[in-house]
């Protein structure tokens, strides 16, 4: 019996139904069907995160131990781990995306809400024997076979923890520290609202198999180059604060380019930290960051502390992602982004009195 089925009326009602008994039966005999020489592949979205990555692989582990023999994690687009991310367990499964198995017997996505997330990995969903699909954004298009959808759901992870409870898993620390680092990353370490009992019951049992807390949280979200440090605070010295912005409720952004990353020496991926200093900002309900990706693209952030639905925004712009975090690729000049967020958030303005 999965943990949120008991949940009283104390706890979040989720937002929306999670999957049906008979998808994770289907789920379950989809790993059990995988011969034992069988190939599985892993897939996580395109620049992972702490959830894509960590559910992946500790859902890797978790095969592993139950005796799949021939396993790849992988992730498309350039076969980068940001630095906050390495030395996770089972990261010895990760290949690059070019050597990604053509036909698996089964291939698992992870933390992917739709199929332009696993870039030119896509073309797995067709050529496996099977395609399971897990994850937790409510903007999920349900591209797999079997679809593990759970948009109440803190993270990925707890969709993973799920599976593994019904496969018989039992956790170990490897296994835990990924789904750790997962639940943390996804919840922002247990601030924000997807933050429900069932939340901590999960942290606790990853922490009872002896993982250290601590370290892995320093690892993750406290530490970065000198260089970040300093191109944070270029980058944050020229937001801009609009406060007649979404309704008066206010917009903060801020942008950066790749001649700011090269002008410190920095990967693109520091900057994924940086929309945490900006969503400080008391006076705006809306923060955003546009990070330049390639001349005239664009990787943008979205965060809202509550008036605004930041995935209608992200989904009118050619993204997706949550309610309250969400993001899209963007096009023309940093300016020219922003004004084509500006002009959808009215329309995604929550009405507060419901
Ligand atoms: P972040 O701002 O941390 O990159 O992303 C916040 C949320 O928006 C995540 O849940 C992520 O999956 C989603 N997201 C970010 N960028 C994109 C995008 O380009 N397309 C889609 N579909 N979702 C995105
Ligand atoms: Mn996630």
């Amino acid at each position: 019996m999965p943990d949120g089925a008991v949940e009283t009326s104390t706890e979040a009602a989720p937002a929306a139904a999670g999957p049906v008994e008979a998808e994770w039966a289907a789920a379950v005999a989809a790993v059990r069907a995988v011969p034992a020489d069988g190939r599985v592949l892993l897939i996580c979205h395109v620049n992972p995160d702490g959830d894509a990555l960590g559910s992946m692989l500790g859902f890797g582990l978790a095969l592993r131990r139950l005796g799949v023999g021939r396993l790849q994690a992988t992730f498309p687009g350039p076969f980068e781990v940001p630095e906050t991310l390495r030395g996770l367990p089972g990261e010895e499964l990760l290949v690059p995306a070019a050597e990604a198995y053509p036909d698996p017997d089964l291939v698992v996505c992870f933390d992917a809400a739709s199929e332009s997330r696993l870039g030119d990995l896509v073309d797995r969903l067709a050529t496996a024997g099977t395609a399971l699909v897990l994850d937790h954004h409510a903007s999920n298009t349900r591209f797999g076979g079997v679809n593990l959808v759970e948009p109440g759901a803190a993270a990925t992870s707890v969709v993973v923890d799920e599976l593994l409870t019904r496969l018989g898993v039992p956790l170990d620390a490897g296994i835990a520290e990924c789904l750790y680092v997962a639940l943390t990353t996804d919840t922002g370490s247990f601030r924000f609202e997807a933050t429900t009992p069932a939340v901590h019951r999960l942290a606790a049992r990853l922490l009872a198999t002896g993982i250290r807390p601590g370290d892995i949280s320093r690892r993750i979200f406290d530490t970065r180059p000198f260089g970040a440090v300093r191109l944070f605070g270029e980058v944050l010295g020229r937001a801009r604060l609009e406060p007649a912005a979404a309704g008066g409720r206010g917009l903060v952004w801020t942008y950066a380019t790749l001649d700011d990353l090269a002008r410190h020496g920095q990967r693109p991926y520091v900057l994924e930290a940086l929309i945490d200093s900006v969503r400080c900002t008391a006076e705006a309900d809306v923060s955003c960051v546009v990070k330049q990706i390639a001349p005239g693209e664009w990787a943008v952030s979205l965060r809202s502390k509550g008036a605004v639905d930041v995935s209608r925004v992200a989904v009118a712009l050619g993204g997706g992602g949550h309610r309250f975090a969400a993001g899209f690729t963007g096009r023309g000049d940093a300016e020219q982004v922003v004004d084509a967020i500006r002009d959808q958030l009215d329309a995604a303005l929550i009405d507060v009195r419901r």
